[in-house]
C-alpha cells in the first residue's frame, strides 16, 4: 500500500507522536516479517531507549535510537496504526512505548521489520542502493536527464527502478506516465528532450499533488487514500481526459494501467507494412 506520498505523510504524522518516547516492550506477533540482525531479543535490547529520530529513505522508514535502529520496509501491504487496541489478523509487530503503541500490520507478510545496530544499514537489501530521492533537492531536471540518458529500458520499468529514482511504485508510476502522456512500454532512448522534460515535471507534480490531497484527507493512519488516482486500477473505466476506456498492459511482469489515446504507443505510426517506400508511411 504505502508509496512515496503515503510514506512521507506517515513520517510526518508519526514523528510528533513517537519522538522522545521510550520503548517499554516489543511484541513480535508474527516473526515471518522480522529480520533480527542484533543477535539478541529486541524486547530486551530496545527497552528504555527513546526514539531520537524518524527518517524515510526511499520506501524504508528508519526509526533511530542511540546505537540501534529499527527499519520498516512495508512493501505492498504494510500498514501502521497507533490504536492501542489494534487486534486485526494482519498485526505483525507491536512497539509499545511509554506513550503510544505503534502497530505494524501486513496482510501479505511481504514487508520486513529489521532490528539492527547502527552502522549496519547496508545489510538491508536495496537500502544503500537507492537512487535520487524524488522529494529531495537533488531531484533536479539535470539529474533526471543524466539518469534517463543512458537507459534503454521501457519507461515504466525505468521509473520503478529504485537504484535510479527513489521511489515510484506501481500507482504513481502509472499516474506519472498518464500525466506525461507516455505509453508505458516506450523505450527511454526513444524519448525526445521535450518528452523527458515533461515527464520530469509530471513526476514532480503528481507526487506533490498527491501529498497535498492525502494530507488534506487526514484519513486514519491505516487507511489507504487512492481515490484521486486517474488511471491506476481503473481498467474499463473512462479516461478522465478523453473518455476512452482505460487498458491494462503487462510491462515486465507488472500490471500497468494507461489510456491508449492519451498515451499512444510510440512507433505505431511508423510501422512500414512491408514496404521500403518511405512515402507510404502514415505519419
Ligand atoms: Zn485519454
Amino acid at each position: 500500500m504505502p508509496e512515496l506520498p503515503d510514506l512521507a505523510i506517515l513520517r510526518d504524522r508519526l514523528s510528533p507522536e513517537l519522538l522522545g518516547q521510550k520503548i517499554r516492550s516489543i511484541e513480535i506477533v508474527d516473526p515471518i516479517v522480522v529480520r533480527n540482525l542484533i543477535g539478541a531479543t529486541p524486547d530486551e535490547v530496545y527497552k528504555e531507549l527513546p526514539l531520537l529520530s524518524l527518517e524515510r529513505r526511499g520506501p524504508f522508514l528508519n526509526f533511530i535510537f542511540e546505537k540501534m535502529n529499527i527499519v520498516i520496509h512495508p512493501m505492498l501491504s504494510g500498514r501502521f496504526s497507533l490504536d492501542p487496541k489494534y487486534k486485526k489478523k494482519d498485526l505483525c509487530v507491536r512497539i509499545v512505548t511509554e506513550g503510544p503503541v505503534l502497530n505494524y500490520a501486513d496482510d501479505t507478510r511481504m514487508g520486513k521489520v529489521y532490528f539492527l545496530n547502527e552502522g549496519e544499514l547496508g545489510r538491508i537489501p536495496k537500502y544503500e542502493e537507492q537512487g535520487i530521492d524524488l522529494l529531495s533537492e537533488e531531484f533536479t531536471l539535470a539529474a533526471f536527464l543524466k539518469t534517463i540518458e543512458k537507459s534503454r529500458q521501457q519507461i515504466r520499468a525505468f521509473l520503478m527502478d529504485q537504484s535510479k529514482l527513489s521511489v515510484l511504485g506501481n500507482a504513481y508510476a502509472d499516474e506519472a506516465l498518464f500525466a506525461a502522456k507516455l505509453h508505458p512500454k516506450t523505450p527511454c532512448n526513444r524519448l525526445s528532450l521535450g518528452e523527458k522534460t515533461f515527464l520530469y515535471e509530471s513526476i514532480k507534480k503528481v507526487i506533490a499533488d498527491s501529498i497535498e490531497y492525502i494530507r488534506a484527507k487526514n484519513a486514519p493512519l491505516d487507511v489507504k487514500v487512492r481515490d484521486h488516482v486517474k488511471v491506476r486500477n481503473r481498467k474499463n473505466e473512462p479516461c478522465p481526459v478523453c473518455g476512452t476506456t482505460i487498458r491494462r498492459a503487462n510491462v515486465l511482469g507488472y500490471d500497468s494501467f494507461f489510456c491508449p489515446v492519451c498515451q499512444p504507443a510510440k512507433g505505431e505510426q511508423f510501422i512500414p507494412w512491408g514496404t521500403q517506400d518511405n512515402s507510404t508511411q502514415v505519419n
